[in-house]
């Protein structure tokens, strides 16, 4: 394209894919262009406010997908700088070694990855440099080997969930500490409130805006440009090469020509960017572009004893594993559990629209609230397409059984734990949080669109390393092996293709 604006290295999405590759990469002092869709999110008074965040959706995308009903609904799907990094809770896990390996379950089983933990490992240590994460390594049996330990200590309980450790043990479970990227002090200068689902705002919270793409724009040969939003990429006469990519910022549509295109617009909206780029879709010899959609089954678990008050702030500082491996009774894995943010009452309002605030209160001050989480399995037919230039997800749950069996197990604990009350409530399509899979690394170019370090198997300039790589979803949060898989493709692509 003569004429053209053209760059080196052109990064779609600055979320924890895209900002954790250009981060990566800038030290090369390649000419580096991330574009974002969104804007940089601004302090203000709802940043903070429950009300503002959970019941009026003040930073929800003003969009709809169609489900696989041709539903319309509203996703929890971000577009700031940093992506949805920005609400995340922050716990940065990494897959444990078993998850690499093909692993059985109730409801199926995976193939596996192409490469086993070992690969990943040094990229995970620099991960958790870049996140600054907080951790220890010794508490959880499923712990895969570190090769350097935690950047910095755990996140302290408050001493309200200090208790909650204790009774967790006094029933045989072994809860460790989570690992989380976050500045606790800074976060609670601020307001003295959760940060799982909480916009940040500069505030402490470690995301792809405030380690990523702040380590890559210390380098002057990166440019970020917000409010532009990639619509289609553009190959080369031949086909094989692509070219650039058709952008609309500030209303004016423009091309822009790069040697290299990084595409990393989250799960979703890469796939359908592919899809919407050529009749057939781009890199899609292999069909499975926007296929194999996985999201984990998730579900609130809310342990009450109405003896006690929960008068923690934040809460999220445990994890269960104990039912990761297997479930305890030498069947097959079930899942993880780890704290939510602390849920209080105008959080559960959101949920319960018609109940009064104040006896939300009641209830939620006595209440502990967990999270437990269960594999998705990759399913051809769960799947990104696009209809009429609208997303449709049509999201395939799979091995459900695991994820029932995880529920009821935890109950019986907590039961047994001293909550006599225990009410649980699975999350749906509107929060596809940990959305991957649509766009998978493999060894089989006929059954996969990417190489193992995420290079087009039909396109030798294109890479994807946001979710849509991912092919297995684990049942621990994605964040941490997005980014270890990003730096390690950013190595890969100074070594091999500047
Ligand atoms: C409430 C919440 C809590 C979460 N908690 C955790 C957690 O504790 N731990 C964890 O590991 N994960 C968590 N996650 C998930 C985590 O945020 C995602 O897995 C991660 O951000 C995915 O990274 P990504 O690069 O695939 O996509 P994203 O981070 O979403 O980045 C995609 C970027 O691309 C941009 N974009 C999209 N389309 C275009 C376009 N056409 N042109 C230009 N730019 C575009 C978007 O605006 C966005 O910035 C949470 C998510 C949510 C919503």
């Amino acid at each position: 394209m003569p004429g053209r604006e053209t760059v080196d290295v052109l990064v779609i999405g600055s979320g924890m894919g895209g900002a954790t590759f250009a981060a990566g990469l800038a030290p090369t002092g390649a000419r580096i262009l991330i574009l974002e869709r969104g804007e940089r999110l601004q302090d203000s008074r709802e940043a903070r406010d429950p009300r503002a965040i959970f019941q009026r959706g003040v930073f929800r995308p003003q969009e709809s997908w169609l489900d696989g009903a041709g539903q319309a609904f509203n996703p929890g799907n971000y577009y700031y700088v940093g992506g949805n990094t920005k609400l995340y809770g922050a716990v940065l896990l990494r897959y444990r070694a078993q998850d690499f390996e093909p692993i059985a379950y109730r409801g199926g089983t995976t193939a596996g990855w192409p490469f086993a933990y070992d690969e990943l490992e040094p990229w995970y240590t620099r991960a958790e440099k870049l996140y600054r994460v907080r951790g220890a390594e010794t508490f959880d049996r499923t712990e895969p080997p570190h090769s350097e330990p935690y950047p910095f200590g755990p996140v302290p309980d408050e001493p309200a969930i200090a208790k909650v450790r204790e009774r967790m043990i006094g029933v045989g479970l072994n809860p460790f500490p989570l690992p989380l990227g976050l500045d606790l002090d800074r976060w609670l200068k601020r307001a003295k409130t959760p940060w799982d689902a909480f916009p940040d705002t500069g505030c402490g919270k470690m995301d792809a805006e405030s380690c990523g793409v702040n380590e890559a724009l210390a380098h002057p040969n990166v440019e970020l440009r917000t409010n532009a939003r990639v619509e289609r990429l553009l190959v080369e006469p031949d086909g094989k090469r692509v070219a650039g990519v058709e952008v609309s910022a500030n209303s004016e549509r423009q091309t822009i020509a790069a040697k290299i295109v990084v595409l990393a617009a989250g799960a979703v909206n890469s796939a359908a960017l592919l899809l919407s780029s050529r009749e057939g879709g781009l890199a899609n010899r292999s069909d499975a572009v926007g296929r194999h959609f996985m999201n984990h089954n998730c579900s609130a678990v809310l342990a009450i004893d109405p003896t006690t008050i929960n008068d923690s702030i934040y809460q999220k500082t445990l994890g269960i594993n104990d039912f990761y491996l297997g479930d305890g009774r030498g069947g097959p894995p079930l899942g993880n559990i780890q704290l939510l943010g602390r849920v209080t009452a105008p959080i559960l309002k959101s949920s319960l629209r018609r109940a009064p605030e104040w006896a939300l209160g009641l209830m939620s001050r006595r209440a502990v609230d967990w999270y437990a989480m269960s594999e998705d399995l990759p399913n051809p037919a769960s799947r990104v397409t696009v209809d009429g230039g609208r997303i449709r997800l049509d999201w395939k749950r799979s091995n459900w059984e695991a994820h029932a069996g995880l529920v009821k197990a935890f109950k019986e604990r907590l039961r047994a734990a001293g909550y006599p009350i225990v009410l649980s409530q699975p999350f749906d399509r509107r929060t596809p949080s940990h959305q991957c899979g649509t766009i998978r690394i493999g060894l089989d170019p006929s059954k996969a669109p990417l190489d193992p370090f995420c290079r087009a198997f039909d396109h030798p300039n294109l890479f994807v390393v946001d979710a849509s790589f991912l092919p297995t979803s684990a049942a621990v949060n994605p964040s941490l092996t997005i980014a270890a898989q990003a730096l390690r493709v950013a190595d890969h692509v100074a070594k091999n293709d500047l």
